[in-house]
């Protein structure tokens, strides 16, 4: 089987199931961090080459069964993975941790892209923690604001002019939010809803201080997947796959 990866879940999903005779998984990677968090077991990394590519890859390996636990923005991955598993006459599940949901007190804006988030910004305020990741700020690129950037690898341009980069990576804590919320005078956050609890703390942060948050929506899954949103139930349907 192959778990398409760069997530904590795809991780865990690995570990699980490695050492289950009977079972060969291979976990595969983009290549996109210069030194990524490895699962255990068979790993590949690098693309494809889109729907082609791993449709063949699928047949030359034999390949039963496919676990999309790609990051729920890696969107090209995901549609490129139905396509690939449907042509191939291969069974897919998807797994996808849940997203966040706003709870009292918390200040969000929805955006479903990061140009509409972008254009939100300047009425909220001027010092901007952007945690959108390296590869989206052309967004911000034009806009005359001082911004926070955090994210694995440096950025790469384009990027705005008044920027701060912060290479680090999660799980992050409440406290180590907070202190770098108030540390950098931060106004706004933004974010993907990535969901889960390993980048969940800077929102409880936010929460108590106050801060206003814009948050980008998930793009939307391809049509007619099954998904579950935990490593447990991806585990069964794999042991369970005939
Ligand atoms: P994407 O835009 O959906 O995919 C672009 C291309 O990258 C795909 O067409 C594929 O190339 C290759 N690719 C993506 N994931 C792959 C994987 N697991 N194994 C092999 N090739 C892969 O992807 P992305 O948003 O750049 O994300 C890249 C990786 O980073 C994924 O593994 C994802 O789980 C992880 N990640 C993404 C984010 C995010 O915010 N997007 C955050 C954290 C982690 P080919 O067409 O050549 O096959």
């Amino acid at each position: 089987m192959l778990i398409l990866g760069g997530t904590r879940e795809a991780r865990r999903l690995a570990a699980v199931l490695v050492d289950r005779p009977g079972l060969h998984v291979t976990s595969s990677l983009a290549g996109r961090v210069r030194t990524p968090s490895l699962p255990p077991g068979e790993v590949r990394i690098g693309g494809f080459g889109g729907v082609d590519g791993l449709a063949g890859w699928l047949r030359d390996k034999a390949v039963d069964a496919v676990v999309d636990a790609t990051h729920p923005f890696a969107a090209r991955m995901s549609a490129n993975a139905a396509a690939a598993t449907a042509r191939a006459g291969v069974a897919l599940l998807v797994l996808r941790r849940p997203g966040w949901t706003a709870g009292p007190g918390d200040d969000w804006r929805w955006a479903d892209t990061l140009p509409e988030a972008a254009a939100l910004l300047p009425s909220l305020g001027e010092r901007i923690f952007l945690t959108t990741g390296r590869q989206d700020l052309a967004s911000f690129a034009d806009l005359d604001l001082w911004f926070l950037v955090r994210s694995v690898d440096a950025p790469e341009p384009p990027a705005p002019q008044r920027m701060h980069v912060l290479l680090d990576r999660g799980p992050f804590t409440v406290d180590g939010e907070r202190t770098l919320l108030r540390e950098h005078r931060i106004d706004v956050l933004v974010t993907k809803d990535s969901g889960g609890d390993m980048t969940a703390a800077k929102l409880v942060a936010a929460r108590e201080l106050g801060i206003p948050v814009v948050i980008q929506s998930r793009p939307p899954l391809p049509a007619g997947v099954t998904v579950v949103p935990t490593v447990a139930a991806a585990a069964d349907w794999v042991v369970r796959h005939p």
